[in-house]
């Protein structure tokens, strides 16, 4: 079928956070010239759920990735989508000796009401919006994807629309990714390690102890501490002076290794509610029941923790946000490398379409400009992960007290890899060997990173110099470990 016979120039699988930026973007960069189409299973007024528990999310973002949208492409949050500011993120170490803290504006964000004002942000722009469709895969003609099929549930009915393009924003667990059938460079899978499975309550709570570290109104607080969140974080972000978004995420594995070795059988809601319920700050907490909460105080749900697929296109497909794996490795941090994937794919998809290119070649670009933009510091912060889910207590407390600079702080600020430098001038020389084998181990992850950040840079300009370009970048990642 000819391009000019599809029912839509872009099909937007998923109508959640980068899904809705996507087509906007789309819309912004064509002039509204295209036919765009956004598809989300839920129905429109709840938008961007992402299971019948809620829209689970820390809410947490920066300002820079907001700013960055509303510069490109114009789209500016306000009140009541941003519910609370903030001043940056502090870190406490497990003994709550040492606070560091990345100074920083943000954004809490109120994931329920957000999609509605990227809906009508969508319909100005002349986006088609459907819900309730359930997608179940890709239509494919050849080694091109053409559309998408599943079932409408309203109408109890079949759904099949084709397009130039699909855009995959289905989120974390994206069937069309995972099934594929078209010869790709993407990856289809993630191994169970790059997951966190995480949770976060959304409550109300009366005035208690006067405590900084455990609830500040003006800073989001993390708490790193293998007992409260074995492989993770827990975290305690306010979204005013008596509420607050609480939670925590684990990796399995540590999970079920801390669970063997206590003899207890720990799963994630009971860290969660042990996390809450042992906060002094917080009295007697409880489920939000601000309407704008409602259906949306508890739940669990999943995110990687791993760099974004090595590549992120395929002829007449293109993935963005949670589907691409695009979270942050160190802190599950998902949603400014969505807000700009989505800017930069709604650009790019505009591009290969008018060139009337929407190969993988066509769409090539894209892979290039986000990693150049963001996905070059995600390896680096992926080998970092692992190594900082391997510490004790112990390590974390000196690690952080003695080997953290001002300069490693600036870093991670920017969401990069911190370079450790006291620890080189520190000559390796410590009291115990256990600190031995942290600050070398820093180190190496530091030299690590800067060979992973110059590989990035030389991503391929085309797909011809992929499969060399993936094997350097596998030998590094190997000799990581
Ligand atoms: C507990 C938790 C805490 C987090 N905290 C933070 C944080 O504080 N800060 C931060 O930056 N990031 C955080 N993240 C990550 C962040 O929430 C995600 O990165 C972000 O939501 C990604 O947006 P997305 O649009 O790509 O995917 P999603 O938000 O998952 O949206 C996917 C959309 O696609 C729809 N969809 C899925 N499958 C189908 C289908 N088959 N058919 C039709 N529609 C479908 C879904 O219903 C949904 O609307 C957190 C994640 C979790 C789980």
């Amino acid at each position: 079928m000819s391009a000019d016979h599809r029912d839509y120039d872009i099909i937007v699988a998923g109508g959640g956070l980068s899904g809705m930026i996507a087509a906007c973007s789309a819309a912004h960069y064509s002039s509204q010239a295209l036919r765009i189409l956004v598809v989300d299973r839920n129905d429109l007024e709840s938008l961007g759920r992402k299971t019948l528990t809620g829209w689970i999310c820390g809410d947490a973002v920066g300002k820079k990735p907001v700013d960055y949208m509303n510069k490109n492409i114009n789209i500016n949050w306000q009140y009541p989508e941003i519910e609370h500011p903030v001043k940056g993120v502090v870190a406490y170490s497990p003994d709550h000796q040492t606070r560091i803290s990345f100074d920083g504006e943000g954004y809490i964000l109120n994931r329920k009401l957000l999609p509605q004002r990227q809906a009508s942000d969508a319909i100005s722009r002349g986006v088609d919006l459907k819900g309730n469709i359930m997608l179940r895969g890709l239509i494919t003609d050849g080694n091109a994807v053409t559309g998408v099929e599943g079932d409408d549930l309203k109408e109890n009915a079949p759904f099949r629309k084709t397009s130039s393009l699909v855009i995959d924003c289905t989120g974390v667990t994206s069937v069309l990714r995972t099934n594929l059938a078209i010869n790709s460079y993407i990856q289809r899978k993630i191994q169970r390690d790059d997951l966190e499975a995480t949770g976060r309550y959304i409550c109300t709570f009366d005035v208690g102890r006067d405590d900084k570290t455990y609830f500040d109104p003006e800073y989001c607080i993390i708490h790193l501490d293998q007992n409260i969140a074995p492989g993770g974080y827990a975290w305690v972000f306010p979204k005013g002076n008596l509420k607050a978004n609480i939670g925590l995420g684990v990796q399995q594995k540590a999970l079920e290794q801390m669970n063997k070795k206590s003899g207890k059988n720990v799963n994630l809601k009971h860290l969660i509610d042990n996390y809450l319920n042992s906060n002094p700050a917080v009295h007697n907490p409880r489920l939000s029941d601000d309407i704008q909460d409602s259906g949306n105080s508890w739940g669990t749900w999943q995110v990687s923790v791993r760099r974004q697929n090595d590549c992120m296109v395929a002829n007449g497909y293109m993935l963005v946000g949670d589907s691409a794996w695009m979270p942050k490795p160190l802190d599950a941090g998902g949603i400014g490398p969505a807000i700009i994937a989505a800017t930069l794919a709604g650009e790019h998809a505009v591009n290969a379409i008018q060139r009337g290119d929407v190969s993988e070649t066509g769409l090539w670009s894209y892979n290039k400009a986000f990693m150049h933009e963001y996905g070059y510091k995600t390896a680096g912060l992926e080998v970092f992960r692992r190594m900082l889910q391997g510490l004790s207590n112990e390590q974390i407390n000196y690690g952080m007290k003695h080997f953290i600079s001002k300069f490693d702080v600036e870093k991670i600020t920017n969401g990069e890899h911190p370079d450790f430098g006291l620890v080189g001038k520190m000559g390796l020389v410590f009291a115990s060997v256990m600190n031995q084998k942290l600050a070398a181990s820093l180190k190496r992850t530091a030299e690590v990173n800067a060979l992973l950040v110059k590989h990035y840079n030389e991503y391929p300009n085309t797909p011809a110099g992929f499969i060399e370009w993936q094997n350097g970048l596998m030998d590094m990642l190997g000799n990581s470990l």
